[in-house]
């Protein structure tokens, strides 16, 4: 695996809009791959997410990144009453022919599917009530907003957002990699990713670009190698970027607690286990799970 360090001054994207890196179609399709079939989140995910929602008596819970709809189907599997919501319609398709296929099937006919986005999730999403009983944002999703303008602004915004659609008393439960780990060795932690389950074989090439001697972002080239249906043939590979925000666990753990305004209990999982920083253990993957107190 190469390590590609790309530093520059400034980054010159004032005018850029938000952009769907899953818009020509290609990623939605090679993620499908990446991580395998739709139904294959790793048990110890699959356990793990379903028993912080029953510890926390949660029924309704909204999926703000369902993407192609992984951790909807695997919830709507489990008995949860869900809406989900994703701003890439090349995402959603996927999560909607499920639905379709699946729709004799109760849970998945009551199934609701949104397109919206974090910046404008009031509007995009009719809220129950006095919100859901829990919010998920999973997959390493919310580092794809990006900080165009320098201030965590639009971040700061998506998570008041996001954190508006609990309920008091519900929990949002948040994830993402762990980029302390990123940051300071150049590459992914190699450690078993709990999350997807997949045969096929997977790289991560990471390369970092830093504005003003700050981590700005993050690019992981993910390369996946699927087998030929003639075993003798070479396997076809293929490839896709996506860029991140590093966001920092420390930092990041600061800014859900100002998007309650406080009002929040905040416990840290690493790889669904319970986390302290400093803690020798390196994680693949850092889980927020936050409990609106007010
Ligand atoms: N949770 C899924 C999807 C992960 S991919 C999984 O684990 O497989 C991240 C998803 O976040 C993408 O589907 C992307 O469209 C969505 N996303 C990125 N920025 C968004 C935004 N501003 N609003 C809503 N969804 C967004």
């Amino acid at each position: 695996m190469v390590d590609n360090v790309y530093r520059t001054r400034s980054l010159g994207v004032a005018a850029v809009g938000l952009p769907d890196q899953y818009a020509d179609g290609r990623a939605a399709k090679v993620w499908q791959l990446y991580i395998g079939d739709r139904r294959s989140r790793t048990d110890e995910y699959r356990s793990a997410v379903v028993q912080l929602l029953r510890q926390h008596q949660c029924q309704r819970v909204l999926d703000v990144a369902c993407g192609t709809g992984v951790d909807s189907i695997m919830l709507l599997e489990e008995g949860f009453n869900m809406m989900s919501a994703d701003a890439s319609d090349k995402m959603l398709k996927y999560a909607l022919k499920e639905r379709w296929n699946r729709r004799k099937e109760e849970a998945f006919d009551k199934w609701v599917i949104e397109e919206a986005n974090w910046l404008t999730l009031p509007n995009d999403i009719q809220k129950p009530g006095d919100g859901f009983d829990a919010v998920i944002c999973l997959g390493n999703s919310f580092a794809h907003l990006p900080d165009f303008k320098g201030d965590q602004s639009d971040q700061k915004l998506a998570l008041r957002n996001i954190a508006s659609m609990v309920k008091p008393g519900g929990i949002l439960i948040i994830d993402h990699r762990n980029y302390d780990a990123i940051l300071e060795t150049g590459e992914a932690p190699k450690g078993k990713n709990i999350y997807y389950k997949s045969d096929l074989t997977r790289d991560i090439n990471t390369s970092v670009l830093y504005v003003n001697n700050k981590p700005h972002m993050v690019t992981l080239d993910y390369t996946v190698r699927v087998p030929n249906k003639d075993s003798d043939e070479q396997p076809d590979v293929s490839t896709f970027r996506l860029s991140y925000y590093p966001h920092r666990v420390d930092a990041f753990t600061a800014l859900l607690k100002n998007a309650f305004q406080g009002k929040c209990q905040h416990n840290l999982y690493g790889d669904f286990k319970p986390y302290e920083t400093g803690q020798g253990y390196v994680p693949c993957y850092f889980i927020h799970v936050v409990k609106k107190t007010g």
